[in-house]
């Protein structure tokens, strides 16, 4: 989401004549993009801003501002604690950022952190800056009101907000036709996208538009995920459509008819369980038991076979006993994920954990216990990837391989990534390339018939 985002900040201050400048020592100003999901993630944006301390002091005139989650979180504490921090923009605010830029003064300090409830950005084409020119993010939703005991979004980035979905689509046009061959469609719980035409104008425009009157779709007055996924597979079978991030208790039968429709929608679900214990699953607000979560993923292997799952766990969240954690285990065993995103609890404040529950796990029982989930997820992810050895897979080529000049590397449909001999090909091709031999985190093969 943080890429997404400051790709629309370089857009908009593009617009106002700035330019990104890729030597540090020449910019006019620094703008860091933060998160405030883990402590450890704002720990990180404090040390980088001692670190700038020694530029700031040769450098007259240059102002370092923070964006993002944690200004909004810290609001106007951050520039009393970072007195090298000239500015402040909260992640609704950016639409201010040129104009703060071309009027902020010598030592002026400056704060935008108002969220908005309707704030889409959906009218600014994102500036793809650092990119392979292969693969982008689609951002398709903003803010999140879910409320997981122990999560800060909602309070950093708002009510959940559903972008046009005709903006949607133009924005996946245009990639395709600059060369791109993969979108990620964005949000925080994109199940529950929904965009509703607001006005009779609205209404008469949209059913003029062609998007709502292709093949698919007799929607004209309001748009869903699955929908939305159908049309943007639509805007070419050489575009690959992925997602991210499903909330298990949304993920609908009728997504999965969907994905099983469209070859280019890639098989590949991210369905984050954060804990295989129904009594943390309930402390934790996240509105599904161990069971129906299970019920989900029957329902993926029945509608998708050859899709791969994965997810987010936290270890160690506000009560969680050995009882709670072995069934954190237990899960991993039953659903076999093919990558997981694994986490010790950090407290946040401001949400409900901190508010209401103790932290109470000792640290070294939450690393033994993040630990032993790490070391059955390497395990089952190896024999998960030792499954594929001799299958063949369609690549999407992304780049040159960090190992060798003489391997590219690109991933199939499940999002496993696949190294192998470069030949004549090049990135943004499609290859054919049949598994030889794999790790845990890679497979290796050969391309058996170039398209
Ligand atoms: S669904 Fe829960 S974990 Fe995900 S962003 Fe919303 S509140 Fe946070």
């Amino acid at each position: 989401m943080n890429l997404a985002d400051s790709e629309i900040v370089a857009s908009l201050l593009s617009k106002d004549n700035y330019a990104i400048e890729k030597d540090i020592n020449q910019a006019d100003f620094i703008l860091i993009n933060t998160c405030a999901i883990r402590d450890n993630a704002e720990q990180r944006i404090r040390k980088r801003l001692r670190e700038l301390r020694a530029l700031q002091r040769t450098h007259q005139g240059l102002k370092i501002g923070i964006l993002g989650c944690m200004a909004e979180r810290l609001q106007k504490q951050l520039m009393e604690e970072e007195d090298n921090v000239s500015f402040i923009v909260g992640p609704d605010a950016y639409r201010n950022l040129p104009q703060m830029l071309d009027n902020i003064k010598d030592g002026e300090k400056l704060a935008e952190t108002l969220l908005s409830e309707t704030e889409t950005y959906d009218d600014i084409e994102p500036v793809r800056y650092d990119t392979n020119g292969i693969t982008a993010y689609i951002s398709i939703m903003r803010g999140c009101q879910n409320y997981c005991a122990y999560c800060v979004v909602p309070y950093t980035r708002g009510r959940e907000r559903s972008r046009d979905p005709r903006t949607i689509v133009d924005e996946a046009r245009s990639l395709f036709e600059k060369g791109y061959r993969e979108v990620t469609l964005l949000g925080q719980n994109v199940n529950s996208y929904r965009w509703e035409a607001e006005s009779g104008k609205r209404k008469a425009e949209s059913e003029e538009h062609d998007l709502f009157t292709n093949h698919y779709s007799q929607i004209t007055n309001s748009v869903g995920f699955p929908q939305l996924m159908a049309m943007v597979a639509e805007v070419s079978p050489l575009l690959r459509v992925r997602f991210a991030t499903s909330h298990p208790k949304d993920l609908s039968d009728e997504l999965l008819q969907v994905m099983a429709r469209y070859d280019n929608i890639c098989k590949c679900i991210h369905l984050p369980v954060q804990s295989g214990s129904e009594r943390m699953l309930k402390l934790m607000n996240r509105r599904y038991t161990p069971e129906w979560y299970l019920g989900r993923i029957d329902a993926i292997r029945r509608y998708l076979p050859t899709c791969s799952i994965t997810t987010d766990v936290i270890a160690g969240f506000c009560t969680e006993t050995e009882e709670d954690h072995q069934a954190t285990l237990e899960m991993f065993r039953k659903v076999r994920y093919d990558y997981a995103y694994m986490f010790k609890f950090s407290m946040r404040p401001n949400t409900y954990a901190a508010k209401y529950l103790q932290d109470d796990v000792p640290d070294d029982v939450k690393t033994r216990r993040l630990e032993e989930i790490i070391a059955l997820q390497g395990e089952i992810a190896l024999e998960n990837n030792q499954k594929e050895v001799g299958k063949t897979f369609e690549v999407l080529i992304e780049g040159v391989s960090h190992r060798s000049e003489g391997q590219l590397f690109g991933r199939n449909s499940q999002n496993k990534v696949i190294v192998f001999e470069r030949g004549n090909l090049q990135p943004g091709q499609y290859a054919n390339v049949k598994v030889t031999r794999c790790t845990s985190a890679t497979l290796i093969g050969e391309v058996v018939d170039n398209k």
